[in-house]
């Protein structure tokens, strides 16, 4: 057949745990957690499955997790989301995001791509028969930021989205209310809608307020926001998240759910409702993770790696050019089978793969993990 897809090839996450396991590299690349998630989330999917919650769920996913969803983001956030017309449960933020835009994007239409993007925007907008226009992010001395300017002149008749990603991968980097208004400020008059891929929502670190974009009446008038369980609750084999958006983008996103994957599994619906009647996990998590950031930084502090600054997500960025000129996937490669810690290079995040010194470490392992991985990275 004739690729709809040829520039693609097997994702960098795949392509780097595969050579971390071969050579029996500690694996700081893919991001997921080496470490069990709570025992009491699991035992809630087993009781549902026991207590016969085994058939199909609605289409929009059970209704008891989608007003647990509805009542966390207006106990967080201060949104009212109808949990019957506002919010479908998904597998992963991955298909939230491909039938987000699946279902918006006419072929021609223009999606603004803020790069470094994580990987299954673009093909997904291609899928569409999209155009991906990328605005690249800014590396100043206080890491990484979009530059709305460009971002505003990357506009044209044409636009029909603009895609962000808060707290940001692989950067880190975390939007604050001056870049919601400026966000604002772009769209407002237009049709432009946004997307907004919000998974690592509850991993923002020292105090500062994850902007999501339906504190902001304006922005959530037009945007589909995405999240993940996989990321919050340690259980990111488990695929599935949920969007939620004003009732008539909702409509639409349904009318390509219920014929991509028409419902998620019904047990673990019912057991992360139950499970999410309990706010402290995901309270906790900023402090859980911001520990192991800390731990991670310090133990890079004496390495030849620059730290580049981490605010959100639990990846950490940092600069090789005190150790070698290597191109990232080569670099990423050799730290692979040399050093024996996987890393992503963070051109794999760019489309036209741009160089900048930098490799991606993800930090959500075992205190034990990331001692083993900094003994070895700290000896180059
Ligand atoms: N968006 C971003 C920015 C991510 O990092 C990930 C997970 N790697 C996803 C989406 C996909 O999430 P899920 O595993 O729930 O599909
Ligand atoms: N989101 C994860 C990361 O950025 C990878 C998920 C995947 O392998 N598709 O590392």
């Amino acid at each position: 057949l004739t690729s709809r897809l040829p520039a693609v090839g097997t994702t960098v996450f795949t392509r780097m745990s595969a050579l971390a396991q071969e050579h029996g590299a500690v694996n700081l690349g893919q991001g997921f957690p080496d470490f069990a998630c709570d025992p009491a989330l699991p035992d809630m999917v087993a009781d549902a499955m026991r207590h016969g919650f085994n058939q199909y769920p609605m289409m929009s996913g059970a209704p008891v997790l989608r007003h647990a969803i509805a009542n966390k983001v207006a106990a967080i956030y201060g949104h009212q989301y109808h949990p019957d017309t506002e919010i479908t449960v998904t597998c992963g933020a991955t298909q939230a995001l491909t039938t987000a835009i699946l279902c918006a994007i006419h072929p021609g239409d223009e999606v603004i791509v803020i790069e470094p993007a994580y990987d299954s925007y673009q093909p997904a907008i291609e899928l569409a028969g999209g155009i991906p226009v990328t605005v690249a992010m800014t590396l100043g001395g206080n890491g990484y930021s979009v530059p709305w300017d460009q971002v505003q002149a990357a506009v044209t008749a044409k636009t029909r989205m603009i895609l962000i990603n808060t707290p940001h991968n692989p950067t880190g980097a975390v939007l604050r209310e001056a870049d919601m208004q400026a966000l604002a400020d772009i769209v407002r008059g237009t049709d432009v809608l946004i997307l907004s891929d919000e998974v690592y929502e509850h991993m923002v670190y020292d105090g500062v307020r994850h902007e999501s974009v339906c504190r902001h009446p304006e922005l959530a008038a037009r945007a589909f926001v995405v999240s993940s369980f996989g990321k919050t609750y340690h259980v990111t084999g488990w695929k599935i998240g949920y969007v939620a958006a004003p009732a008539p983008l909702m409509v639409e996103f349904r009318k390509v759910h219920q014929y991509n994957v028409f419902s998620i599994n019904t047990p673990m619906q019912h057991g992360i409702a139950s499970y999410m009647a309990d706010p402290k996990p995901y309270l906790e998590l900023p402090a859980f993770y911001q520990r192991k950031r800390d731990l991670f930084r310090n133990g890079l502090q004496g390495s030849r790696f620059t730290l580049l600054p981490a605010d959100g997500t639990y990846f950490q960025c940092v600069r090789y050019d005190g150790i070698s000129d290597m191109r990232e996937a080569e670099f990423a490669e050799w730290l692979t089978t040399e050093v024996k810690v996987a890393a992503i290079p963070v051109s794999a995040f760019y489309r036209q793969g741009k160089e900048s010194g930098i490799v991606r470490f993800c930090f959500a392992k075992k205190d034990d993990t990331l001692a083993l991985a900094l003994e070895r990275l700290a000896r180059i």
